[in-house]
């Protein structure tokens, strides 16, 4: 199987000698645009780049409004702290994800409350979020409140992970009925559907990354989108350190953030936004030929879209027979110049979130120790 796999996976990339996990595609008009961008001397924080990159964000994923950062962890935080999470309260997400989720929450001084993920989606389970918040919570002048802690619990975070899109419409109706505002960790998800609606407009925000590993990138970057003009309006007064417009005067009326993307960054991203459709077109490719390459294998079984969901493809999984398989998995295919990686160690076992309240995770602790990542970049 592993020797297959790595011949496999060599005819796919041309037989170079090694192949990264997901290397950036720059293929478009990036330097262009960073060159103009350079001449104009516009290059950090006012520009029409960053205009630019917010209008074709819109356009693309059809959400009114979208807010650029630096990053995808500055927008989480700031997306966080508009949903009213405050320090002491709770955030509920999964514990299969990538530290940058829990580490946001924790910026505010709230405390991450791990549910379990599906094992279909890899990404937060109604199922087993409804049975916590039916058995642990209740209301209290309008107010979800955790029976075990005390505390107030206000958002749920689910993360779609590796582009495969959670059960939104189940986890959005659960938020509402209980008070607890939706916020979605759609880093790993630009050009990810469900039911044809873009992720992350199925709260109150959602939350991209531009990072140099994502579907497209501005080498570092990051997005809120959202319907509601006053969070978008807020979210852009936040990340540009509360400053009351005004044609001379410096004038701030609350501590604000530094988290603006520079010009620089966005005339990147404007480019990489013209190559999305093809980069994603690219990826299911691709996708479609690993599902078919693996489905004659009874020992792995590849991660494929979940049914009325479209995936970008993001970095594609395979789940392996037990740890000791995936471990000679890892071994083999990195030995060879194949790059693959294991998922996630859970969030709950860093030292950091060791403390934190959890379900039963059963399912995150099943896929901890069988998903490999395997290489996925635009061929
Ligand atoms: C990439 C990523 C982020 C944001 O990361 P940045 O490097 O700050 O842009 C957040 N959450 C998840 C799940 C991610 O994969």
């Amino acid at each position: 199987m592993f020797k297959e796999t790595i011949d496999f996976v060599r005819g796919l990339y041309d037989h170079k000698e090694f192949i990264p996990l997901h290397e950036p595609y720059f293929n478009g008009k990036e330097k262009d645009y960073l060159i103009d961008c350079i001449d104009s001397t516009f290059v950090s924080s006012v520009g029409k780049y960053v205009d630019r990159f917010e209008q074709m964000i819109v356009e693309f994923t059809g959400a009114k409004y979208a807010v650029a950062t630096v990053n995808g962890t500055a927008a989480l935080h700031i997306a966080l702290l508009l949903s009213g999470v405050k320090k002491e309260d709770e955030v509920i997400t999964q514990p299969l994800t990538f530290v940058a989720t829990c580490n946001a929450i924790s910026y505010i001084g709230a405390r991450p409350l791990f549910i379990d993920v599906d094992r279909e989606t890899l990404s937060l389970s109604p199922e087993k979020l409804e049975d916590f918040l039916v058995n642990h919570t209740l209301q209290q002048d309008g107010f979800c409140k955790n029976k075990v802690s005390g505390r107030t619990i206000k958002a749920v975070v689910p993360m779609h992970t590796f582009g495969h899109p959670a059960k939104l419409k189940e986890l959005s109706e659960l938020a509402s009925n209980h008070n607890i505002a939706l916020i979605e960790d759609a880093a790993e998800s630009l050009g990810s559907y469900y039911k044809k609606k873009h992720t992350g407009l199925f709260g109150a925000m959602g939350t991209l990354s531009f990072n140099g590993n994502k579907t497209i990138t501005t080498g570092g970057g990051g997005m809120i989108i959202t319907n509601d003009e006053n969070i978008a309006k807020r979210a852009k007064y936040l990340t540009t350190t509360a400053k009351v417009p005004h044609k001379w005067e410096f004038y701030h009326d609350e501590v604000g953030f530094n988290y603006r993307l520079p010009n620089l960054n966005a005339a990147l991203g404007c480019a990489q936004m013209e190559l999305l459709p093809k980069i994603l077109g690219n990826k299911r490719s691709t996708a479609l030929m690993y599902q078919e390459f693996f489905c004659q294998m009874d020992e792995v079984e590849f991660i494929a879209e979940p049914s009325e969901c479209d995936s970008n493809y993001w970095l594609n999984a395979i789940v392996l027979k037990n740890r000791e398989i995936r471990d000679s998995f890892l071994e083999a295919t990195n030995r060879s110049g194949i790059m693959t990686r294991p998922i996630w160690k859970l969030m709950n076992h860093l030292p950091m979130f060791r403390n934190s309240q959890s379900g039963d995770l059963e399912n995150s602790e099943w896929l901890e120790q069988r998903v490999v990542n395997i290489p996925s970049s635009v061929r």
